[in-house]
């Protein structure tokens, strides 16, 4: 549970008190979330090497598609028209691509480096 807290709060994989994201970002302002090179409190480096978060491309994939899933499911409840549930979901992606670039990036530390890895 403190892992799933941990990453919802964006925290260090290793200490858990350090702040991974020096600034979350803002699509409306067209300013992209950005990431600190270390813990602040336990020096822990994020990114291990140039295209360490690659990967995390595919968390975001899974991410926003299973985000767009349950939107269409609870959207298919209230409104007839797909097109109209199809544009929505497109604004749904828009607005919510700066969380889920944060989250996907979270849960791929998590994956790849987290207390019990040792790396
Ligand atoms: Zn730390």
């Amino acid at each position: 549970m403190s892992v799933l807290v941990n990453i919802l709060g964006e925290k260090c994989p290793k200490c858990g008190i350090g702040k991974v994201f020096a600034d979350k970002g803002n699509i409306f302002l067209l300013r992209l979330p950005k990431m600190n090179h270390d813990c602040s409190h336990c020096h822990h480096k994020f990114e291990k090497e140039p295209g360490y978060f690659f990967g995390s491309m595919f968390v975001s994939y899974a991410v926003t598609v299973a985000e767009m899933i349950v939107f269409f499911l609870i959207a298919n409840q209230f409104i007839d028209s797909y097109v109209t549930i199809v544009v929505l979901i497109g604004i749904l992606a828009i607005v919510l691509s700066t969380f889920n670039f944060r989250l996907s990036r979270m849960i791929w530390i998590y994956m790849l480096d987290g207390k019990d890895k040792k790396i």
